[in-house]
């Protein structure tokens, strides 16, 4: 009974504004009038420049959007930040947290990811993606379910279990990001048990049960379908399959 949810994480790209009007007119052309309703939730993280547009191109599709990090600021001097007010006045219904580039890249601790869900639970109509996953040299050394475990445990430190309805979690092996190496679909299944394991004791197996695990990891249109049909894997984060029309709406449909 969990809705399923694919999600595409543009990340840096497309280069310009012209560029990324057209990968959206194209996806708008595919949902328009589509299986959104029956079909699963969609969102499209989009880099911040694009929000408003996209916001505009998908009216009427039923895909949401999203951005893809948040300041830890709420307002004032703090040159060059993003508000979660801004993100969710623009009617983005999504922040994306914790993904693997941003705690690597920029060096965001569970802290810093932390704070920033609760800056989102503030915005009543936000909903946050929360990024988990190990790195390869974890996993070969059997670390997965103790990394995942207080990778949540600090993510979501101080929340209530009412704002868990607003949280999708997203694991996302970093072995995976990018390589064309697409964890199997039981490898996935047996980190989302985890996950759900840890989200059962800290908020109760009736809450855990209810939250949307998706897989993230060079996910494409030939590796959907399996995952999908793992029983804890409720959607997919997807990178650069996500890039063209195409292949997105092929993973959404399956296959
Ligand atoms: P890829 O699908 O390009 O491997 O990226 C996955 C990802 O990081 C989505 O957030």
């Amino acid at each position: 009974n969990r809705r399923p949810i694919i999600a595409g994480n543009w990340k840096l790209n497309p280069a310009t504004i012209s560029e990324a009007e057209n990968l959206l007119k194209l996806i708008s052309g595919n949902f328009k009038n589509h299986r959104t309703l029956d079909g699963p939730e969609i969102v499209v993280f989009p880099p911040f420049p694009y929000l408003t547009t996209a916001i505009n191109e998908l009216d009427g599709t039923g895909i949401k959007v999203g951005a893809q990090n948040v300041g830890l600021e709420t307002k004032g001097a703090f040159t060059g930040e993003v508000a979660a007010s801004m993100i969710s006045s623009l009617g983005a219904s999504y922040v994306m947290l914790g993904h693997s580039e941003r705690r690597t890249l920029y060096k965001e601790s569970d802290s810093d990811i932390n704070a920033k869900v609760h800056l989102c639970m503030e915005q009543p109509n936000l909903n946050v993606i929360l990024c988990v996953g190990e790195t390869e040299e974890e996993y070969e050394s059997g670390l997965l379910k103790s990394v995942v475990d207080l990778q949540l445990k600090k993510g979501l430190m101080g929340l209530k279990k009412e704002d868990l309805k607003r949280i999708v979690v997203a694991y996302e092996p970093v072995w995976a990001i990018g390589t064309g190496k697409v964890a199997t679909s039981e490898q996935a299944q047996s980190a989302h048990i985890a996950v759900r394991g840890t989200l059962s004791d800290l908020f109760g197996v009736e809450y855990a049960n209810e939250v949307k695990i998706q897989y993230g990891g060079s996910v494409s249109p030939a590796s959907i379908d399996e995952l999908m049909q793992m029983p804890d894997v409720d959607g997919a984060l997807v990178g650069g399959a996500s890039l063209t029309a195409d292949s997105f709406t092929r993973i959404v449909d399956g296959g």
